[in-house]
């Protein structure tokens, strides 16, 4: 039987007994043995896939929501879900020296592949659970980045042709004809833009608008993925 040591399991709003990630924030940490660690980490044999996928604690743009993957990686000794390298190349995030000296000991050695039996092991979750970090105070997240819509505030705005080119290349607005859209504005409506987007994503196109008269407001929709 395979004996694994959990690693990288971050706290969040439902399971609030796993470390906080902010609190492993190290800008500090070697270079050199950060991209090891990383290497070691999307190098991983495939334990398990889990139901949902895993989202970024510190709400990045592009995984703000559920973008982590859900699969559990391992090396025959420790256990880690597979967005664990992102925290540790994108968020400065340091592991525990155990798990460092261990990988050290292991001189790049590929992971143990698919030799042993996936249906035989035990998982120690409390080696993890009780790691406390490096002193980081990073700010980091406990609910996923709340998905939402964007809206086009027209009251006052007139309906110019880069307005309306702006307006229509807009998911929601794409099917609405340019008569339409120009009656819309000239009502002053909250015209809906996009939906089911992280506020991050639409940074880009509300400075856009913005640039052209026109504000916007984005409501976020908890749990609309
Ligand atoms: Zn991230």
């Amino acid at each position: 039987m395979l004996h694994l040591t959990l690693i990288g399991y971050w706290r969040s709003a439902s399971e609030q007994h796993w470390p906080e990630p902010g609190a492993f924030v190290d800008p500090t940490w070697n270079a050199g043995i950060r991209e090891r660690i990383i290497a070691h980490l999307t190098s991983g044999a495939v334990l398990r896939v889990a139901g949902g996928a895993s989202w970024c604690r510190f709400r990045c743009a592009e995984f703000g929501a559920y973008g982590l993957g859900s699969a559990e990686l391992t090396d025959g000794e420790y256990v880690w879900p597979s967005g664990l390298a992102h925290y540790v190349a994108q968020h400065q995030v340091r592991l525990p020296d155990k798990f460092v000296a261990a990988i050290t000991r292991r001189h790049g050695q590929a992971p143990i592949g698919q030799s042993f039996d996936a249906d035989d092991f035990e998982i120690d979750f409390e080696w993890w659970r009780n790691q406390g970090g490096f002193g980081g105070r990073a700010a980091a997240f406990t609910t996923p980045a709340p998905r939402g819509r964007l809206f086009a505030l027209t009251a006052g705005v007139a309906p110019t042709a880069p307005i309306l080119r702006a307006l229509r290349a807009c998911p929601e607005v794409h099917s609405r004809s340019l008569p339409d859209m120009r009656d819309a504005i000239l009502r002053g409506e909250e015209v809906l833009l996009t939906a089911g987007v992280l506020e991050a994503e639409v940074v880009g196109l509300r400075r856009d608008l913005e640039g052209l008269g026109v504000r916007t407001r984005f409501e976020p929709k908890d749990g609309a993925v």
